[in-house]
C-alpha cells in the first residue's frame, strides 16, 4: 500500500511574528516535492500572517490545538470555524504537552478530535507513552486507550493522521530506534484495522515524532509503517525541516 508521507512542523510556542513569516517564506521557497505532503503549525496568533506567507505553495497550514465548541463564552479559546476562516487544513489533538503539561483529560481530547474530523479538517491525533509506561510494558495499552479517543464512525482515511510520539523522546534529543518506532506503528495500524477496517487502516498515515532530525529521518521513514513525521525542534530551521521533508521522499 503506498501512502503519501506527511511531514508536519509543530512550532509550539516559538517564533516572533517576523521570524514566523521568514521561516514560512523560506519553506515556501524551498518548494514541497509532489510525493510528500508538507504542513506547518505555527502559534495561533501568527496563523494569519503565516497563511499569507505560504499562499500559492502546497504547504498546508495547521493549528496546534482547538476548542470543540462552536462559539460562545469560552474565554481564551479558539473555534474550528475561526481556524477554517484563516485557511487551516489540519489540527493536532492529544499532543503530549497538552496531555501532560496542560493536563488535558482524555475526554476533552476526544471531543476535540471529533470536532476536528466532523468539520472536514485533517485530524492529526497524537499518541505515545511516558518512559515509566514503557518500562512497565504498558506502551501498547496506553496507545490503544489514546486511539479509543477517536470517533468510531471515521470514513475518510485521508483526513486521519496518527502521530506516534513517545513522550520520553519529545524535545529530549532522544528518539525511538527505527525498530521501536516500527513496532508501535504496526500496532497502531492493527488497532485501526480492528476498529474500522483493513482498507481504512492501510490508507491512514502514521507519523513518527520525538526528535526526528535530518540525521535519523531516513532510517525512521524507511520503516514500512512510518509515513512521515511530526517535527518539533527541527522544524524551526528551514534547512533542517526541508532536509527531513527530503528524507521522506521515496
Ligand atoms: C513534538 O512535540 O511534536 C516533537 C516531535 O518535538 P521534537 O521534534 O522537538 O522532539
Amino acid at each position: 500500500m503506498s501512502r503519501t508521507p506527511f511531514v508536519a512542523g509543530n512550532w509550539k510556542m516559538n517564533t516572533t511574528k517576523a521570524s514566523a513569516i521568514d521561516l514560512a517564506k523560506s519553506l515556501a521557497a524551498g518548494g514541497s516535492p509532489r510525493d510528500v505532503e508538507v504542513g506547518i503549525a505555527p502559534p495561533f496568533v501568527y496563523l494569519d500572517a503565516v497563511g499569507a506567507a505560504i499562499k500559492g505553495s502546497s504547504i498546508l497550514l495547521g493549528a496546534q490545538d482547538v476548542y470543540f465548541e462552536k462559539n460562545g463564552a469560552f474565554t481564551g479559546e479558539i473555534s474550528i470555524e475561526m481556524l477554517k476562516d484563516l485557511g487551516v487544513r489540519f489540527v493536532l489533538t492529544g499532543h503530549s504537552e497538552r496531555r501532560h503539561v496542560l493536563h488535558e483529560p482524555s475526554q476533552l481530547v476526544a471531543k476535540k478530535a471529533a470536532a476536528v474530523y466532523g468539520a472536514g479538517l485533517i485530524l492529526v491525533h497524537c499518541v505515545g507513552e511516558k518512559i515509566e509506561e514503557r518500562d512497565a510494558n504498558k506502551t501498547f495499552a496506553v496507545v490503544q486507550s489514546q486511539l479509543e479517543e477517536l470517533p468510531k464512525d471515521l470514513g475518510d482515511p485521508s483526513r486521519l493522521v496518527i502521530a506516534y510520539e513517545p513522550v520520553w523522546a519529545i524535545g529530549t534529543g532522544r528518539n525511538a530506534t527505527d525498530a521501536q518506532a516500527q513496532e508501535v506503528h504496526a500496532f497502531i495500524r492493527q488497532q485501526l484495522a480492528k476498529t474500522y477496517n483493513k482498507t481504512f487502516a492501510d490508507a491512514v498515515r502514521i507519523q513518527y515524532g520525538g526528535s526526528m532530525k535530518p540525521e535519523n529521518a531516513r532510517g525512521l521513514m524507511q520503516q514500512p509503517d512510518v509515513d512521515g513525521g511530526l517535527i518539533g525542534g527541527a522544524s524551526l530551521k528551514a534547512d533542517s525541516f526541508l532536509a527531513i521533508v527530503n528524507a521522506a521522499r521515496n
